[in-house]
């Protein structure tokens, strides 16, 4: 017999779970939480393919295992048994391809390609910025697979290079374990400076080694285009701005000035570069632009005698777990409120939230509410959520809201 026949092969990672879980993900939920685990056969590793099978000892679903985390599976598939081999990871592929084949044309080429579990890659997000791909993980059993996800996009995709970004609590595991860091090139060269591309025809440059998210708001497209178009003739305070997506769409609408709002310095200079980027379009380049570095809820609160004739609010998720919640609403009224003393009569107020842990419908409330206490009369004229290259399908997918209001 050979050495190798004598090797004993590892049993397959068997999982049974709870009534309630088994409920749960036959609908489609994709995570399974460690204790909705009723009996394990053995250890599983990090990375590794978890069957679920359901009390009939009948197949339920697969998905990535990761010991350490609460999540302690992200699934793959659920309902009939299928073999996870090269073809079927192919196949993933092709699904979010499908989804966005008719969203975009030439005139917009940063977006995002995969939206994590809501595209069925749970933990995984890859962004396009022209010919730049930017590959984030949110959990490290990726890495276990990264050579064959990589050969897998770059095959299908061609891109220039392929950056790769991890979500903080991932990047020590990310180093000690795979050797990979925050920012590090999986293909091609690094770039010589921040990546331009195109949105809505409009040029924007994303820091994809450094910046924020994998290096631009790409969430925010649909509000700014709304913005472009409310804009026209109005004095505009972009509060958290960011890059200053909002004010470059703002300045194409006609706005007779944007002013960017936001405490970190190197948001501000990426914003005036994204202005110039678009000199070329005469309303932006005839478009008064201000900038002031100041934490934004000081400002708002203090410099009441300038005037806008709208305010965009778009701060950084306030509430980033459950147990900020409270504190997390509060500061929003607060913001809110101040943000209606700084409107003209007839303005527009856009406020805009990212915690997943406040809804839509509480988030409306709150700023209607607001609205009421300023004592003068708000309409609402529009909400939106999530634009379709983020669309979510489970609840805690879901986390951005919007909400126009216009003095009546
Ligand atoms: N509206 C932007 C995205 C905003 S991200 C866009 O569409 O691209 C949140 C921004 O808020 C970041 O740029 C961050 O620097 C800024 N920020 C965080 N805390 C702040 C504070 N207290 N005051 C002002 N800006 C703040």
């Amino acid at each position: 017999m050979s050495p190798a026949s004598k090797t004993k092969t590892i049993p397959r990672l068997r999982l049974r779970v709870t009534a309630a879980a088994e409920t749960i993900l036959r609908a489609g939920h994709p995570w399974l939480f460690a204790e909705s685990i009723r009996d394990q056969n053995r250890k599983g590793s990090l990375g590794e393919l978890a069957v679920i099978y359901d009390r009939k000892n009948q197949f339920l679903a697969l998905g990535l295992f990761d010991p350490d985390s609460p999540i302690r599976v992200r699934l793959l598939h659920a309902g009939k048994p299928v073999i996870v081999d090269r073809g079927w990871w192919s196949a993933r592929l092709e699904q979010p391809l499908q989804r966005r084949q008719f969203l975009f044309d030439e005139q917009t080429t940063g977006y995002r390609l995969i939206h994590g579990e809501n595209d069925g890659w749970p933990g995984l997000v890859l962004d396009r910025y022209d010919s730049t791909l930017v590959l984030k993980l949110y959990t490290p059993a990726w890495l276990t697979r990264l050579e064959e996800i990589l050969a897998l996009l770059t095959e299908r995709l061609q891109p220039e290079r392929l950056v790769l970004r991890l979500s903080r609590n991932i990047q020590s595991v990310a180093l000690n374990q795979f050797q990979k860091a925050d920012g590090e090139m999986l293909y091609g060269a690094p770039p010589a400076q921040p990546v331009i591309f195109l949105e809505t025809g409009l040029r924007f440059e994303a820091d994809v080694l450094r910046g924020q998210k994998t290096g631009f708001f790409l969430d925010q497209r649909e509000n700014r285009r709304h913005v472009e178009a409310l804009a026209g003739g109005r004095e505009v305070l972009n509060a958290f701005s960011f890059s200053g997506g909002f004010s470059v769409y703002a300045a194409r609408g006609g706005a007779n000035g944007v002013t960017d709002l936001d405490i970190s310095s190197h948001a501000l200079t990426s914003a005036a570069r994204n202005l110039a980027l678009n000199q070329s379009t005469p309303a932006v380049r005839s478009c008064r632009h201000e900038v002031i570095q100041a934490d934004a809820f000081e400002w708002l609160g203090q410099n009441e005698q300038r005037k806008f004739d709208m305010v965009i609010l778009d701060p950084p998720a306030l509430a980033k777990r459950q147990a900020d919640r409270a504190g997390a609403l509060h500061a929003y009224q607060t913001l809110a409120l101040s943000a209606f003393e700084h409107l003209r009569s007839g303005g527009i107020l856009l406020a805009c939230s990212c915690s997943a842990h406040v809804t839509a419908e509480e988030f409306f409330h709150l700023v209607r509410d607001a609205a009421h206490t300023s004592g003068r009369r708000f309409e609402v004229f529009q909400t939106t959520r999530q634009p379709p290259d983020h669309a979510a399908t489970f609840a805690e997918g879901e986390y951005l809201k919007a909400i126009y209001l216009r003095e009546a």
